[in-house]
């Protein structure tokens, strides 16, 4: 039995885009081909972007397209208290400070957080708390992209754990998840290779495991932008997924199978699926004859 564990970590603001597609079969892919488990969590700490509609929505969707977590869909807003845990832990050995610069005062600084706070925190009124950044580099090996270093100070300096409004970061969330859920490797865009330096910088200061990583290309719009959940113009039809598949699996530089139905087709993908042919860049959304 494979001890590889793997998800997909979409967060519920709209539904499931043609870009997203990409990730979810990236990391089932992988989970599959390694024999491993796949996980889904719903990434819906921003509560105000986040709905539950569109949870159910993505999920419908990927079933649809033949995804099918194997272990119960965890739902990051309902666990706060692990958050806090964590966040205690940071505070206590003195990593956390309690930070009340507005995003005006950051801006002033170039939009990354000073060595000390612009603000004071304001008695009765919330502070945000923030991770205490050392001034170091962060070195890892992702699947696609080989020896990745980066600068902590670089990819943002200290960077908020819980907001003013009590809401967790994503930053501080995805790291106790993946940590809770013995996540082996994080599977997920190319957008989020900054943040990685980060998490492992989480995961140590929380007496973590390592985790492998491996960034997937993105797909970008016909201007060059990462395509959006708002972006419209890709819709995904669960009533007929193999188109999208096709073209997710050429975008991952995959052969593409030949099978007229989803399962046949998803079952060669995985027998197919040679992580070495993944591309490094990001594609731009181009259809395929069959479109
Ligand atoms: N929830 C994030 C997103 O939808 C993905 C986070 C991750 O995979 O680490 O962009």
């Amino acid at each position: 039995m494979s001890t590889y564990r793997g998800r997909f970590a979409p967060s519920p603001t709209g539904p499931l885009h043609f870009g997203s597609l990409v990730a979810a079969l990236g990391s089932w892919l992988r989970a599959r081909a390694e024999g491993g488990a796949w996980l889904v969590r719903i990434e819906d700490v921003d509560r105000t972007r986040s709905s539950p509609l569109w949870a159910d929505d993505i999920l419908a969707t990927l079933h649809a397209f033949g995804f099918d977590a194997d272990e119960a869909v965890l739902q990051q807003s309902t666990r706060d208290t692990l958050y806090e845990a964590a966040l205690t832990r940071l505070r206590e050995a003195g990593h956390a400070y309690p930070c009340a610069c507005s995003r005006s005062d950051l801006a002033a600084c170039g939009g990354v957080h000073p060595a000390h706070c612009v603000r004071r925190p304001i008695p009765g009124q919330a502070p945000a708390w923030r991770l205490r950044v050392p001034d170091e580099s962060i070195t890892f090996d992702d699947v696609v992209h080989g020896h990745v270093e980066r600068s902590l100070r670089e990819v943002g300096g200290d960077f908020v754990l819980r907001r003013a409004n009590g809401e967790y970061a994503y930053q501080l969330a995805v790291v106790v998840d993946d940590g809770e859920q013995r996540i082996s490797e994080v599977v997920r865009g190319v957008d989020l290779l900054d943040s990685t330096p980060r998490q492992i910088l989480l995961r140590r200061l929380l007496g973590l495991a390592d985790t492998g990583w491996l960034h997937l290309p993105l797909v970008l719009d016909a201007a060059g932008r990462k395509l959006a959940k708002r972006d419209a113009a890709h819709p995904l039809d669960a009533g007929d997924p193999l188109p999208a598949l096709r073209r997710a699996l050429a975008m991952l530089g995959q052969a593409v199978p030949a099978s007229p139905s989803l399962r046949p087709f998803l079952a060669d993908a995985v027998a197919r699926f040679d992580v070495t042919r993944i591309p490094r860049g990001d594609h731009p959304h181009v259809a395929l004859q069959d479109d």
